[in-house]
């Protein structure tokens, strides 16, 4: 990379002919293209082909982009202030039809000249039964100039923008202009081999096609290389971080197993490990006895037996003379892991407390005393674990539950609990689909519980509308009659929530009546119960003294009885498709044949229907996360907002699944071959790695 080629692309954008300091502002605010870099990124959305131009007598108008020709009539002012437009008629040797402008009128008034021909193009819409384009794309089709291209890029712009002549063909412009001075300017970031193995043309040739098209293939090529560099440099930022912490950071070396993991090995744990369980386990151990700090991230359905994986690990860690805490969530949760591995720890010798925002101060300040002097073996809690004045002896182990419910912030938080950063094992029972994880969990190392306890059923999921609500009650009592417990879960959605609790109490008012006492007992909870009431509800239910729960979404995650064989999901259409799965797997937990029965009004459009076919269709969480995925977008997946994939700005993570990989697998071939990539050929890329190290720093000071 030579000294002026970097000096070109980062001149800034008002440096260029035809943009002054005002336009230059506008683009920096609008569309953030500050230097000429920006610019030749600033990529079209799409190509007309102005070889075909439709004549206005047989316009289609489902056709999204019409290009026309013809000259433009009787032009027209209508309205004043907010409500002005400018009307024109544009006719062809056909017909005519009717042009419209709400912004920038002045403007396009002066340039429009009578006489000449235009080539028009733009969306056409039918208002008042007649057709017509708003705000097309203009430009004078008689003069020979270079711009009569077949096929022409559209730019997004805005309003703004628009007003001071950049719209689509202004931007076109500016592009071609650069791109005329750019000819071997724009430096390239990959290394030769890489252009080399996947055929790809160069930065350079790729912007150039990209902007200035002239057969379609080129362009579908061109964009490869974008989405692959683009992709490419996200892998090398995180595989390079997660080897250089890897070398830097020592981890605690836990080579024994000992007698408090024996014990509970052999005496309290009456059943035998699945296969993957037993393979997670041996994945863990070989990071405990590395010398580096883990990061794992574990991956299972809910019931899978994740917890109890956690809990192995966390007794490794014991026997070598560690601490280990377990973050849950919720303080439901948090609860329920305590009174589970303390009972499943009773007489091994492993003294286990919980924390959370309800202990009371004198309790609290009892197990801060006994967890920094070592008295405490295991602390169990929600994120009160993290406070500041929670001082660990010696952490050595730390499991998050429920990973996307806790930042990355958290996840670090963890880590100055200890002189040496303790190990991190994530566990989520919301998949994520094969192509996220890569990417955005980059620096994680990632194990996979894929098979349930034997004995387990597949809980079986039924689709049912209003209409059939007494067969489900029928359902219910029969369900009842054989001893066994019912969840009816009610939507809850933040921005509403006096609305939900509203439909929280007519449904069971409802129920109450249909399932009346004293041969019913029904349990509700919901978020505005405060925690005591919240528990007294809950511990009913586990007991089997109550044979139907009613609740909106608190009891979503991790809330275990194995006795509840059916999950009543009420108006399934509003929930999203990870949470409808794992509210489903608060039932099957147990060897009895569960059910799950999504509730949903007549008649469901859209991703709503294909959400509930989906939950109808399949049980298995990776095939839900990858629909789910495909139908919402991972901007809208939980977890995901700090992480670069929402940063991207080409590929598309669902779509261009082998380019994710191809990056991937070619990010880890170069950092194997040359990890401190000093081999010249990699010099681009060290180049990235210390411009990206220098752009985070001043992101910290200012
Ligand atoms: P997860 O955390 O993945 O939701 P848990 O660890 O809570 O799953 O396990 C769910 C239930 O299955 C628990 O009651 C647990 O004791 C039981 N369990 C776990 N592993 C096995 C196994 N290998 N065989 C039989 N039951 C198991
Ligand atoms: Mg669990």
């Amino acid at each position: 990379m030579t000294y002026s080629a970097l000096l070109f692309i980062d001149t800034p954008i008002e440096f260029l002919k035809g943009v002054g300091p005002a336009k230059a502002d506008l683009l920096r605010r609008e569309l953030d293209i500050s230097t000429y870099g920006d610019l030749l990124e600033y990529f079209p959305y799409r190509y007309v082909d102005c070889s075909k131009v439709s004549s206005i007598a047989e316009l289609d108008i489902n056709e999204p982009y019409v290009v026309l020709k013809g000259t433009i009539h009787d032009m027209h002012t209508i309205g004043v202030g907010k409500s002005m437009r400018l009307t024109a008629q544009l006719r062809d040797a056909s017909g005519q039809l009717e042009l419209v402008w709400f912004q920038g009128i002045k403007w396009i008034k002066d340039s429009l000249k009578p006489d000449v021909v235009y080539t028009v193009m733009g969306k056409p819409t039918v208002f008042n039964d007649r057709i017509n384009i708003a705000h097309p794309d203009i430009e004078r089709a008689d003069k020979d100039n270079e711009s009569n291209r077949k096929y022409i890029p559209i730019y997004s712009s805005t309003e703004k923008l628009k007003a001071k002549g950049l719209h689509s063909k202004g931007i076109a412009r500016l592009t071609e202009q650069l791109l005329r001075m750019a000819q071997d300017k724009i430096p390239e970031t990959l290394p030769v081999s890489v252009l080399q193995k996947y055929k790809l043309p160069s930065r350079g040739n790729a912007i150039e096609v990209i902007h200035y098209p002239v057969r379609p293939h080129d362009i579908a090529l061109s964009m490869q290389r974008m989405k692959f560099e683009e992709l490419f440099f996200l892998q090398l930022d995180y595989q390079y971080s997660k080897r250089e912490r890897h070398k830097r950071s020592k981890g605690y070396v836990f080579p024994v197993v000992g007698e408090k993991f024996n014990r509970f090995y052999s005496e309290k744990l009456d059943f035998d490990l699945t296969g993957a369980q037993k393979r997670v386990v041996k994945e863990i151990r070989a990071d405990m006895k590395s010398g580096h700090q883990m990061n794992r991230l574990l991956q299972g359905d809910v019931g899978s037996g994740k917890t109890l994986v956690a809990l192995l690990s966390m007794l490794i860690a014991v026997d070598n003379g560690c601490q280990a805490c377990m973050m849950a969530p919720t303080e439901i949760l948090a609860t329920q892991h305590y009174l589970n591995i303390s009972k499943m720890l009773e007489g091994v010798g492993v003294s286990v407390e919980l924390i959370t925002g309800s202990t009371k101060t004198a309790a609290k300040r009892m197990i801060k005393r006994q967890l920094a002097n070592g008295e405490i073996d295991i602390l169990i809690g929600t994120h009160a674990l993290i406070e500041k004045d929670v001082v660990f002896k010696n952490l050595g182990f730390a499991v998050i539950d429920e990973q996307h419910r806790f930042g990355v912030e958290q996840r670090s938080k963890l880590w100055s609990k200890s002189i040496q950063p303790p190990h991190v094992l994530v566990m989520t029972a919301t998949p994520i689909p094969r192509t996220l994880a890569m990417t955005i969990y980059g620096d994680l190392d990632c194990s996979i519980i894929d098979e349930l306890p034997p004995g387990r059923k597949a809980v079986k999921t039924l689709h049912c509308t209003d209409q059939q609500r007494l067969k489900v009650f029928g359902f219910i009592k029969s369900e009842i009659k054989k001893g066994r417990q019912i969840y009816i879960v009610y939507p809850l959605i933040e921005e509403s929530e006096s609305l939900d609790l509203k439909d929280l109490m007519d449904g069971y008012e409802s129920i109450a009546r249909e399932f009346p006492l004293p041969e019913y007992q029904i349990s509700i909870v919901h978020g505005r119960m405060d925690a005591e009431a919240k528990d007294y509800e809950m511990g009913r239910f586990k007991r089997g003294e109550t044979q139907i729960m009613v609740s909106t979404t608190v009891i979503e995650v991790g809330v275990d009885v194995p006795n509840a064989t059916v999950m009543v999901i009420e108006n399934a259409e509003r929930f999203g498709l990870s949470q409808l799965h794992q509210l489903r797997g608060r039932v099957g937990r147990g060897a009895d044949q569960s059910y799950c029965i999504l509730m949903t009004k007549d008649n469901l459009q859209g991703t709503a229907r294909e959400r509930i076919r989906t939950m109808v269709e399949t049980t298995d969480g990776f095939r839900i996360a990858e629909t789910d995925l495909r139908l919402r977008g991972p901007g809208d997946l939980q977890g995901l907002r700090q992480s670069g994939i929402l940063a991207l700005k080409l590929a598309d993570i669902v779509d261009d699944e082998p380019i994710v990989r191809a990056a991937r697998e070619t990010v880890e071939e170069i950092l194997d071959k040359d990890p401190e990539l000093t081999d010249i050929s990699n010099a681009c890329l060290k180049h990235h790695l210390q411009e990206n190290k220098s752009r985070i720093s001043w992101g910290k000071i200012s």
